[in-house]
């Protein structure tokens, strides 16, 4: 028998490399995607193509409630262009990575999976406090002592398979994996042509370039 694992599904690159690997390892993989609010429905239709392309166990969206608080989730508050700093820019979702691993650990233990993968990264990303290493090891911690198969010395765990890769590292890694980039979203902005010009697509485009190798997506 397989071993199960459960992929937080975006619909961005990260996410859909992190399936990628998931993929390549062999597991049985069940992909878990959120309506938490966003500005719009895209990046879900591209997760469920993407879940759709690797043919998952089974790929579910949960509908979320959510608070505004960030320039992804109300629409009162500009996406801002691309900006080099250390402040945590207004597209921080407050607590996000908090709610969906504790979403995904609750559905691994029902069903029974080893592992959650989450495609955070400390290199290439925006300064969100829950994409460190600190808050997995925190958050890997938290599942050892709260949870029925933690307890019994089987803790589901939390795999990172991004944490130490540069941008342009992840797309070649999800290259050689040939995982369907061509599906995948990252503009913010969400509107057909993506912008080219907030904190994603800015990062996005610098890591293919680094990477050398060309974006199939399309730019405004
Ligand atoms: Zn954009």
């Amino acid at each position: 028998m397989k071993n199960k694992a459960v992929v937080l599904l975006s619909g961005g690159l990260d996410s859909t490399t992190c399936l990628s690997v998931a993929h390549k390892e062999g597991l049985e993989v069940y992909t878990l995607s959120f309506d938490y609010g966003q500005r719009h429905g895209r990046e879900l239709k591209c997760a469920s193509k993407i879940a759709s392309h690797y043919n998952v166990a089974s790929h579910r969206v949960l509908r979320l409630e959510h608070f505004g608080g960030s320039a992804l989730t109300d629409e009162h508050i500009d996406v801002p262009e691309y900006q080099d700093g250390s402040d945590i820019p207004v597209t921080y979702v407050p607590a996000r990575n908090i709610l969906f691993l504790s979403y995904a650990l609750g559905y691994a233990e029902t069903i029974g999976a080893d592992a959650v993968f989450i495609g955070v990264s400390a290199v290439d990303y925006s300064g969100y406090p829950d994409c460190r290493p600190e808050f997995i090891t925190a958050f890997q911690k938290v599942i050892d002592v709260g949870t029925k198969s933690g307890i019994e010395g089987n803790s589901i765990r939390v795999i990172t398979p991004l944490i130490s890769l540069s941008k342009a590292e992840t797309i070649k890694l999800a290259t050689a994996n040939g995982a369907p980039l061509h599906l995948t979203t990252s503009c913010y902005n969400g509107r057909e042509k993506a912008c080219g010009r907030c904190d994603s697509c800015a990062l996005r485009l610098k890591g293919f370039e680094q990477a050398g190798l060309t974006d199939p997506l399309e730019y405004d």
